[in-house]
């Protein structure tokens, strides 16, 4: 049986939350809200409740999860290694939408860090997930609560779809209002490592890191297969059943267009005009950004209720937070158009 609890976002009520925190510790899993997507938690201490995670997900056992905190005393029951050099992120960038990949203490089960040495940290600003997280009182593993592949979910709706029936509560907190997962950056390594983009732009980290390094394979144009230095990072994800087109050349649109005449197009608002005639999606505009990522995974997930049999999507020019989104779109992209 899954209970299905809905809050006021801003001003949850602490006696439902504190049920759903009861769950947590009787060692169940629960969906809750983050600002990113939502999260599938469990007691990260909890080896039983974390395996459940991945069965209910159907999660590989070695694509690692998140640890979220809300308080940064939480650190010294998974960290092992001076927080120093991350501490300037931490000021900025805590509680919100920012990953640090830390070396691990040993009292973090392997089940959590998928067997790496490593272990991921964050603090979340959302209202529900920072009081839901106070209530559990303990460090809470979460991965996104959708069915592993699929696009994480930015709305209760979306986790219902995937989730309903085989987890314990969905705490429903409207949608997620950056719509794409966190920024991660390892600081487990000689120098921090931008592991995956995300709401908190590059050049916004890079103002307080300066050394930030950047791995080939976010930079690469191409797909070609590279092995990426973070293990979730390697299977096709974000993506609709259905077949994606990434139009990540405008100069080949009009190839594309009529190689395909009967597939319906997801592009900003700005590019309507070119598709008369052709059933569109509208993702966001250009002129807010942001808006393109928070509705992303919405529109990934509507594909699959389209009648076509293949989609295209017009991609961005990657930079600041549509740098993020392009990540997610090639990952999603069965063939990427140079
Ligand atoms: P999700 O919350 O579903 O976006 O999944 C968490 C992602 O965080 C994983 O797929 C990994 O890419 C990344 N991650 C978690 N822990 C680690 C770690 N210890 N080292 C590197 N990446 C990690
Ligand atoms: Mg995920």
């Amino acid at each position: 049986m899954t209970m299905l609890i809905r809050v006021d976002p801003l001003k949850p009520n602490e006696e439902i939350l504190r049920k759903a925190a009861e769950m947590i510790k009787e060692g169940g899993v629960v969906a809750f809200p983050t600002e990113t997507v939502y999260g599938l938690g469990a007691d990260c201490f909890n080896t039983t409740a974390v395996l459940k995670i991945f069965e209910i997900k159907k999660r590989p056992a070695d694509n690692p999860l998140i640890v979220h905190i809300h308080d940064k005393n939480q650190l010294a029951l998974l960290v092992d290694q001076s927080y120093e050099r991350a501490s300037a992120i931490i000021d900025v960038f805590w509680p919100g939408p920012v990953t640090i990949i830390f070396r691990k203490k040993p009292a973090v089960p392997k089940e959590v860090t998928g067997g790496l040495e490593t272990v991921a940290v964050r603090m979340p600003s959302h209202p529900v997930a920072f009081k839901f997280l106070q209530l559990c009182g303990t460090p809470i593993a979460a991965p996104s609560a959708n069915l592993s592949g699929k696009p994480s979910p930015t709305r209760a709706e979306h986790v219902i779809d995937d989730l309903y029936g085989t987890v314990d509560a969905i705490i429903d907190g409207g949608e997620t209002p950056f719509g794409i997962e966190s920024t991660i950056i390892d600081f487990s390594r000689e120098k921090p490592v931008l592991l995956r983009p995300g709401p908190a732009t590059v050049e916004e980290i890079q103002r307080v890191v300066s050394d930030l390094q950047i791995p080939e394979f976010l930079l690469k144009k191409t797909d070609e297969p590279v092995r990426p230095l973070s293990p979730g990072m390697s299977y096709r994800h974000y993506a609709p059943e259905k077949p994606v087109i990434l139009v990540a050349n405008e100069e080949r649109l009009d190839e594309v267009l009529s190689k395909y005449p009967d597939a319906p197009v997801v592009c900003p608002q700005e590019m309507l005009s070119r598709f008369y005639g052709r059933k569109t999606i509208v993702l966001g505009t250009l002129k807010e950004p942001f808006t393109i990522a928070q509705q992303l995974f919405s529109v990934l997930r509507q594909i699959d209720s389209l009648t076509a049999d293949v989609a295209i999507v017009i991609g961005f020019e990657p930079r600041g937070i549509l740098f993020s989104v392009m990540n997610r779109l090639r990952r999603a992209a069965t063939e990427i158009v140079e």
